[in-house]
C-alpha cells in the first residue's frame, strides 16, 4: 500500500510506527551502547549480516533505523545507513568500492572536500583517481578500464551547477559492470529518484535540506540490494555511528521537506530570474532556469530544484565583490545550505578543476535561498548592488 503513495504522503508516514512506541506519534530517541539479551541462545543467535537488528549502539537503535528506513523508502533504494556527516558518507562509500590498484572516475565538478579526500587519502593508498568532464555523458565509456571500481557523479556540480546525464553515464558504466555512486544532496530524495535513473549508491549530506534547520550534521548512504552489505560493512568497519538525537532532528526535518523545498524553489526562481535582468550579472548558473545549458536534462530527470545556485558577475575588482556581499543584510555569509535562512559566499573555482577549465568570465557568488519573502531578498540584493556600484 505505502509503495503506491505519493511522496508528500510518504513524507508523513515513513520512519514511524506509533504502536511499537506506546502510541507516540514520533519515533522516540532511543539511546544505548549495550543491548541486553534475555539468555545465551539469544546472545549467540545474532546474525552478523543483519544491520537492522538491535546488536550494539554503534550499529544503530530504533531511532537510527527509522531515519534510514524513511530515506531508503522515499528514494526507492534497498536500504540506507546514517553517518556522522555528508562527507563521512562520501568517504565511506568510496572506501567501500576502491582498493589499492583500482581506478576511480570522479566528476571534475564534485564537492571540494570529495576531491580532497581522493587526493589526500585514496591516492596515497594506491588508488588511481581520474577526474572527468561532468558533461561527458555516455563518453564515460572510453575512460572505463578493467580496474575501474566506480564512477562518481554529482548533479548538478558543486558551485558551478553543470547538469550530468546520469542515465547515460549509468548505462555506459553498467555495460562494463561498473557501479555508479552519486552525491544527491542537491537533488534530495524528494526531487531526484536516483535509483530510477541508474544510480547504485546514492549519497546525501542530510545536514542540508533533510535536517533543514542548520542544527545537526548527518550523512546518509542509500544502496541497491547488491551493494548493501558491501557498503554497510565498510561503515561498520570505520566505527562510524550517529547520535539518535541527530536522527530524531532529521526525521522531524523530513516531515516538512516537501513544503520547504517547493516553497524555496519558487523563491529561488524569482530571485534568479530577477538577477538575470541586472546589468551587473553575466550569467546565473541554475538548471531550473530555461536559459541554463543543463535545463533540458534537469527537466527530464528532476521533479524540482533545490534553492541553491550561483551568479557570475561581469568582471569587477575583487574588493567590489566583497563590498556587495558585506552590504547584504537579509542574506548571511556562511557555508552549508538547505536551512531556512538565505546565505551568500564567493568562491574561486578555477583552482579546484583539473580535467576541465573553468573560466566563466567573472567572479562567482553562490546563493542559498531560504524561507524569507523573496521581495525582501531581491530588495537586499538591489541595495547591495547599488552599494557595489557607488563610487568609493
Ligand atoms: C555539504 C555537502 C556535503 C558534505 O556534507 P557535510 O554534512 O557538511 O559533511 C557533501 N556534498 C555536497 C554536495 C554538499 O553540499
Amino acid at each position: 500500500m505505502t509503495d503506491k503513495l505519493k511522496l508528500d504522503t510518504l513524507l508523513t508516514r515513513v520512519g514511524r510506527d506509533p504502536q511499537s512506541h506506546y502510541g507516540a506519534v514520533n519515533t522516540p530517541v532511543v539511546r544505548t551502547s549495550t543491548v541486553i539479551h534475555p539468555d545465551v541462545a539469544s546472545y549467540e543467535s545474532v546474525d552478523p549480516n543483519d544491520y537492522k537488528a538491535m546488536r550494539y549502539g554503534t550499529l544503530g537503535t530504533p531511532t537510527t533505523f527509522a531515519l534510514e528506513d524513511a530515506i531508503a523508502r522515499l528514494e526507492g533504494g534497498h536500504a540506507a545507513v546514517a553517518l556522522p556527516s555528508g562527507l563521512a558518507a562520501i568517504s565511506a562509500a568510496l572506501c567501500a568500492f576502491a582498493k589499492s590498484g583500482d581506478h576511480l572516475l570522479i566528476s571534475d565538478s564534485v564537492y571540494g572536500p570529495t576531491r580532497e579526500f581522493c587526493e589526500r587519502r585514496l591516492k596515497p593508498f594506491g588508488v588511481e583517481v581520474e577526474y572527468y568532464d561532468p558533461l561527458i555523458s555516455s563518453g564515460i565509456s572510453a575512460l572505463i578500464r578493467p580496474n575501474t571500481a566506480a564512477v562518481f557523479c554529482e548533479a548538478p556540480g558543486s558551485l558551478t551547477f553543470e547538469m550530468q546525464d546520469i542515465p547515460a553515464i549509468a548505462a555506459a558504466a553498467h555495460a562494463k559492470n561498473v557501479p555508479v555512486l552519486a552525491d544527491n544532496t542537491w537533488g534530495t530524495p524528494y526531487f531526484f529518484q536516483s535509483f530510477e535513473h541508474g544510480v547504485d549508491v546514492s549519497i546525501h549530506a542530510a545536514t542540508k535540506y533533510i535536517v533543514g534547520h542548520a542544527d545537526a550534521l548527518l550523512g546518509v548512504i542509500v544502496t541497491t540490494e547488491p551493494y548493501w552489505l558491501k557498503v554497510r560493512r565498510c561503515v561498520a568497519d570505520f566505527g562510524f555511528c550517529v547520535s539518535p538525537e541527530d536522527c530524531y532532528l532529521a526525521l522531524r526535518g523530513l516531515r516538512t521537506l516537501g513544503v520547504r523545498l517547493k516553497h524555496q524553489m519558487e523563491s529561488a526562481l524569482e530571485v534568479a530570474r530577477w538577477l538575470t535582468t541586472r546589468p551587473e550579472v553575466l550569467r546565473v548558473l541554475y538548471p531550473a532556469l530555461e536559459s541554463d545549458p543543463g535545463h533540458a536534462l534537469w527537466k527530464r530527470d528532476f521533479s524540482g530544484a533545490a534553492s541553491l545556485f550561483s551568479v557570475i558577475l561581469k568582471p569587477v575588482a575583487r574588493e567590489s565583490v566583497a563590498v556587495l556581499i558585506d552590504a547584504l543584510k537579509v542574506f548571511s555569509i556562511g557555508v552549508s545550505w538547505g536551512g531556512y535562512e538565505s546565505l551568500a559566499i564567493r568562491a574561486d573555482v578555477r583552482k579546484i578543476r583539473s580535467a576541465t577549465r573553468w573560466n566563466p568570465g567573472g567572479p562567482l557568488i553562490r546563493l542559498h535561498i531560504g524561507l524569507e519573502d523573496p521581495d525582501d531578498l531581491i530588495a537586499d540584493l538591489e541595495q547591495a548592488l547599488a552599494r557595489m556600484n557607488a563610487p568609493a
